[in-house]
């Protein structure tokens, strides 16, 4: 154990882009997917041995009993379930007795599925999707690498984390544009409708 310095905050607030600006899509006014282009031959991926390393100092950093531990992107769920599965297990090891430990997560939604779902339910993860708005307004910016549409897919996930865990679900709204209109709860409801009529099937396994 290192020494803390006394005169540290006893908390504050880190954000973990554990594959840095590696993203699955390609929106129009992405600041940060360029930013691949500054560490050349990179993998882009945090080691298992950077992810217990960086849980352990960030707890120990902490003289507050309450942890809030931020992955974001880039896409942070291109890391796959087992990369934050070891990390719960690191908070775990590191924990100080009667501390609090909160993970949070930013994705712009389109790789959610029941597995994803139902681990950030277990682990409590406060979930935030980035969408910019109805359809024809989040589609014109927030287009995935080969150029198609992903509103319907960021529908689906969202859909799935509503039915799934919905206490921990949040949502953003990125652009501009929607700036001046945010997505009205008439234009969610209609996207809902068109791409899932009924709640998943409440027989799926988790
Ligand atoms: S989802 Fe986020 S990180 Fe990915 S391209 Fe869009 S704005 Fe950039």
């Amino acid at each position: 154990m290192t020494s803390i310095n006394p005169t540290a905050p006893p908390a504050f607030h880190l954000l973990a882009k554990p594959r840095g600006a590696v993203c699955n899509l390609a929106c129009t006014y992405c600041f940060y997917l360029s930013k691949e282009k500054l560490y050349p031959g990179s993998a882009f991926r945090m080691t298992d041995q950077m992810l217990e390393t960086y849980i352990s100092r960030l707890i120990e950093a902490h003289r507050a009993p309450e942890v809030t531990i931020a992955w974001q992107g880039g896409e942070p769920m291109l890391m796959g379930l087992d990369f934050f599965r070891r990390s719960v297990e690191y908070q775990e090891k590191y924990r100080r007795p009667g501390m609090t430990i909160l993970n949070t997560i930013q994705t712009n939604g389109t790789l959610i599925n029941d597995q994803w779902a139902a681990f950030f339910r277990e682990h409590n993860f406060l979930v935030g999707i980035s969408i910019d708005g109805p359809p024809q307004r989040h589609d014109a910016f927030r287009r995935d690498k080969q150029g198609r549409p992903t509103f319907d897919r960021v529908l689906q996930g969202l859909e799935i984390i509503l039915w799934r865990s919905p206490a921990f679900c949040g949502m953003t709204w990125e652009s501009a544009s929607s700036s001046s209109s945010p997505l009205s709860s008439a234009g969610l409801e209609a996207g809902r409708s068109a791409i899932s009529p009924s709640p998943p099937d409440s027989t799926a396994a988790f």
